[in-house]
């Protein structure tokens, strides 16, 4: 096992007593992929966290990790973050904290705002529902993406899609 990627104790602590609260084994599957997500800030998705640990689990299925991680999320160890049109993502901040979500390459950042750390929550009765918490998704285009050019155009181009997308709009 490499040592860079250990997993933080704090995080390994709360897999442990989640698990044993849910009477589920912690399996490798479940310390690796949890500590795969707790290493990295960029919010990735299935796929991405899939590529990293099949180095150290060759073995392991695309169905593994999609289903380790939902176990994550429901033992409360991570979030998923979902913007239309875009793969889900997971986070393994599980304090409250909001995204700057690029448009372009669909990049998620996160984003410290005290202030919007204490809205009060609406009254949602009327919905049937109970807003138990929030996290605010801000969308607009990272540094890579922004506009430097004032109207708006970019040489920087990710990928043919988003060149066909940006060229549609400009009809
Ligand atoms: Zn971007
Ligand atoms: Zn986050």
């Amino acid at each position: 096992m490499k040592n860079r990627h250990r997993l933080p104790p704090a995080k390994l602590l709360a897999l442990e007593a989640a698990c044993r609260d849910q009477g589920l084994p912690l399996t490798v599957q479940r310390r690796v992929i949890l500590e795969a997500l707790a290493g990295r800030d960029d919010h990735p998705t299935a796929d991405d966290i899939l590529a990293q640990v099949r180095g150290r689990l060759p073995e392991i299925s695309r169905t593994t990790v999609y289903r380790v991680l939902d176990t994550l999320v429901r033992l409360g160890l991570a979030v998923k973050i979902s913007s239309p049109g875009a793969a889900v993502r997971f986070d393994c901040r599980t304090d409250r904290h909001h995204h700057l979500v690029c448009l372009q390459c669909e990049k998620v950042l996160d984003f410290e705002a005290p202030k919007l750390n204490r809205l009060p929550l609406p009254r949602s009765a009327a919905y049937a529902f109970v807003i138990q918490d929030y996290s605010i998704h801000f969308r607009g285009l990272c540094s890579e993406c922004g506009s430097e050019r004032p109207n708006g155009r970019n040489r920087k181009t990710h990928t043919p899609d988003a060149r066909r997308a940006r060229e549609e709009n400009e009809e």
